[in-house]
């Protein structure tokens, strides 16, 4: 018996410890252990987003789920292509963790003020303006949409970017450059099924006192002594048509400024004037930055998922997973 004892001693080492460093070393392989200067991955679903409502000045906390699903709602179209809408949802996650990042308000917020942040709708909200039917049929599949691609951004230079979008292009989006903007991933590129809209081209008139009127409204230091027919002059447009500026009333106005104070759908406008009438003749819809809305949309029922989508508009971006900065 004591002869068989070294054996013995052999099956246990075998048969008890054996398997437990094999168990050990594995895990080693497969989980290896932090460092403190690894970004921290994001959780989607345990994010939240402080959200400023500038027209009673109280901030809100929401998940990041509920924001991008009512930042999308307000942009998307009910019935949209879900890859569409997910490139949307990406859009808006990263123009998000742009704000984010500038501080646009304190303390990291966003406002719900779509001509400075992105407008932002809640669910009764979406419910009112899209119709119970529509609510009850696209609802789920735009939660389910953000719920996929929640975490994703585009990136440039390792940086989440503001994502611009805009209804409906002229059929090329606008370059940011040459309009002074320093958004060096907005640059133009065709949108070729935006002229197929419905919407796309309209015909705006106004009589010479109607102009001068709503121009005076924005701009109270124009001059209007001039002939009606050299009222608007000196335009400057870019490469893709967008008009930059102009001179109306004797002063140097952008072409937002313009097609805001006279309610044009875009920026991207001819001008003549013909029987005491200025005439406004304007394609697409919104300030052709970044993604078209529409032109997504087609694309998707083309077969584009939703990162051809992105790539076709930011051909420059990378669309990563979120990585939260460490010590952010
Ligand atoms: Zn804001």
């Amino acid at each position: 018996m004591r002869k068989n004892i070294p054996f013995l001693l052999c099956i246990i080492f075998v048969f008890l410890f054996l398997p437990m460093v094999c168990l050990f070393s594995g895990a080693s392989q497969t989980v290896p252990p932090p460092t403190p200067d690894s970004p921290a991955p994001s959780d989607s679903s345990q994010e939240t987003v402080s959200v400023l409502d500038p027209a009673t000045g109280k901030v809100r906390v929401l998940s990041l789920i509920e924001y991008l699903t009512g930042v999308t709602a307000a942009q998307c179209l009910p019935d949209g292509e879900p890859e569409a809408i997910k490139a949307l949802v990406i859009a808006a996650r990263s123009r998000l963790e742009y704000r984010k990042a500038c501080s646009s308000h304190e303390n990291g917020a966003v406002c719900t003020d779509g001509n400075h942040c992105d407008s932002f709708w809640t669910e009764e909200e979406t419910k009112q303006n899209w119709g119970t039917y529509w609510f009850g049929q696209y609802y789920p599949i735009l939660q389910d949409a953000v719920a996929q691609v929640a975490g994703q951004v585009l990136t440039y230079e390792g940086k989440p970017v503001l994502a611009l979008s805009h209804a409906l292009s002229s059929g090329q989006t606008e370059t940011a450059g040459e309009f002074g903007l320093d958004l060096p991933w907005i640059i133009g590129t065709d949108s070729p099924f935006d002229i197929t809209a419905n919407n796309y081209s309209v015909t705006v008139r106004f009589s010479a006192g109607e102009f001068k009127e709503r121009m005076l409204s924005s701009f109270s230091d124009t001059d209007w002594s001039a002939p009606e027919e050299q009222w608007v002059a000196d335009i400057q447009t870019s490469s893709a048509g967008g008009v930059i500026s102009l001179t109306a009333g004797g002063r140097n106005i952008t072409g937002q400024e313009f097609a805001s104070a006279l309610g044009l759908p875009s920026n991207h406008f001819t001008t003549e004037y013909r029987d005491g009438k200025l005439i406004f003749t304007v394609t697409g819809m919104g300030n052709g930055f970044g993604i078209s809305r529409y032109g997504a949309n087609e694309l998707a029922k083309r077969g584009y998922d939703a990162e051809a989508i992105l790539r076709h508009y930011f051909s420059v971006c990378e669309i990563q997973s979120f990585q939260r900065s460490a010590g952010s």
